[in-house]
């Protein structure tokens, strides 16, 4: 039997859960933490997970329907740790997406501030964001020997300062249910 829904009323597909850690902060801002329905679904039945806020949407079974959870936050504290993986991906984000030469985001890929050539090591230490055209300019030297000085030296970030570059970077889709719980979208209401 086939199931029929006013053109208004999203997909199941589209309500996807945005899952908070038992602190009530996303588990991770960038990409911000989601789950599709059937995994949010699933751990609520497992009662693994307390329903924050639900979409309108319902979606049924044989004997029951219930709201798609557009919330979720998890009853056991999962402890971030201090310090995030060696990622390609958390190191574009350290550096927010930016070249450290020049600021483009475009064209992106990474670059050994000292040369591997000269001992430079592949760590949070030693590498930069760069686009490409820098990368190929600067080459195998050093800053001093190209007069190529990163914007910023590299380090080794903390799990909450990624968290907070990840804060910049909106999703596309934002159901007004996560505002609260994603601070760049959220502005507290004054008093009259
Ligand atoms: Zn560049």
């Amino acid at each position: 039997m086939g199931m029929h829904f006013a053109p208004h009323i999203p997909k199941p597909e589209s309500c996807p859960a945005l899952v908070l850690n038992a602190d009530y902060r996303p588990l991770s801002y960038f990409p911000l933490s989601l789950w599709n329905w059937q995994t949010a679904l699933k751990a609520v039945f497992l009662d693994r997970v307390a329903i924050v806020s639900e979409y309108d949407r319902e979606v049924h079974s044989p004997t029951t329907a219930i709201k798609l959870p557009s919330v979720i936050a998890l009853k056991k504290y999962v402890r971030q740790p201090r310090y995030p993986a060696f990622t390609r991906f958390n190191l574009f984000l350290r550096d927010q997406f930016t070249c450290q030469y020049c600021g483009s985001n475009e064209d992106l890929t990474f670059d050994h501030v000292i040369p591997r050539s000269q001992g430079g090591r592949t760590s949070w230490a030693n590498i930069s964001t760069a686009c490409a055209p820098c990368n190929l300019k600067k080459g195998g030297r050093t800053p001093k020997e190209s007069h190529m000085q990163p914007r910023r030296w590299p380090y080794r970030p903390t799990t909450f300062e990624l968290h907070e570059n990840g804060r910049a970077f909106p999703p596309n889709f934002l159901h007004e249910s996560w505002r609260d719980y994603l601070y760049w979208d959220s502005e507290l209401e004054r008093d009259a």
